[in-house]
């Protein structure tokens, strides 16, 4: 069964890139940068592998041409994970060359954790390659994070921090939002501390307000590092932090294959169910 998009559009900017434009070039005019994303996961075949990175090809092209400010992020069993890891690589190889041409940046998004060890892998190879063209994402939630961290950190990798949005069982991941909180805030600081320019990737007040009191006091400068939040999600706060000097950028995605991103986000917060059903009440 096809559901309506009705559904998702308020988490998702459009089921193709040309709905998804004038949603990017609000933000940008609201002082807030933008990572595209292309909606979907797990392809299966090297047909679907094939198209996605075309798609992903002329989204760097679309970005170029509209002249917004927007990276992407891509998931690598879009690319073909799943199929063949050598395969995958050589896709995202020939996206980056693109991306490196074009002066852009793709960052890697983290999926659940049968990827984890993968994703890094591929990442480090190419950031070799592509340096500053290529970024990944760490999840504070994992028991292994503590060891990534640092060596991600060490090579001066560009990590979008998040808390991590998969089930994950308790012998991989803590479980509890206090402990998850606490970890966040250990990894922020080394990634602070060690990096140029983390991407701290929340909607969690505690957070934003420990991030910016942790600043502060330790002398980092707001231009050292950027709050990342999601489509649809407080563009209050992220308008406010922008205004205070913060950079900020919304992860905006796109596309017909919506429905594990969406169901993922009323997962997280029973009060996005609420906002769902009363778009659809809504004209
Ligand atoms: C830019 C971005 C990219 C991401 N990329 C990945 C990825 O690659 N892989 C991955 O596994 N996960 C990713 N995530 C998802 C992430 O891991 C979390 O699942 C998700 O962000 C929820 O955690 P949270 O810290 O934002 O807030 P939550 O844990 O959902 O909420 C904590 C507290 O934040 C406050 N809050 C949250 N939402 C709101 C709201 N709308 N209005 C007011 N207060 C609110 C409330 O005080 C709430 O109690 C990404 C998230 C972002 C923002």
């Amino acid at each position: 069964m096809k559901l309506p998009f009705a559904l998702a559009k308020r988490f998702v900017a459009g089921e193709d890139f040309p709905q998804a434009v004038p949603k990017v070039a609000d933000l940008n005019e609201a002082g807030i940068k933008v990572t595209l994303d292309l909606l979907g996961e797990n392809v299966k075949d090297r047909k679907t592998a094939d198209d996605t990175l075309t798609h992903y090809i002329e989204l760097l092209e679309g970005i170029h041409e509209q002249k917004i400010d927007s990276s992407i992020s891509i998931k690598l069993t879009m690319l073909g994970l799943d199929i063949d890891e050598s395969y995958c690589k050589d896709n995202l190889f020939k996206l980056l060359d693109v991306a490196k041409k074009q002066n852009q940046f793709v960052r890697l998004d983290m999926e659940g954790t049968d990827y984890t060890q993968v994703t890094i892998d591929i990442f480090k190879e190419a950031y070799k390659k592509y340096g500053k063209h290529v970024g990944i994402v760490i999840q504070a939630y994992l028991h292994r994070t503590k060891q990534d961290i640092e060596d991600l950190a060490e090579i001066g990798a560009d990590v979008r921090l998040c808390k991590g949005a998969y089930n994950e069982p308790e012998r991989l991941a803590l479980q509890k939002m206090p402990a998850i909180q606490e970890a966040y805030k250990e990894y922020a600081k080394v990634l602070l501390e060690k990096t140029p320019y983390p991407r701290m990737a929340t909607h969690d007040s505690e957070l934003i307000e420990w991030i910016k009191n942790y600043t502060t006091e330790n002398g980092i400068g707001s231009s050292r590092f950027e709050f990342q939040m999601l489509y649809g999600m407080r563009l209050e706060t992220c308008k406010e932090l922008a205004q205070q000097g913060y950079n900020v950028r919304v992860y905006v995605p796109y596309g017909t294959m919506w429905f594990p991103y969406f169901t993922r986000r009323l997962k997280e917060r029973k009060e996005n169910i609420w906002f769902v059903l009363s778009t659809m009440f809504k004209k």
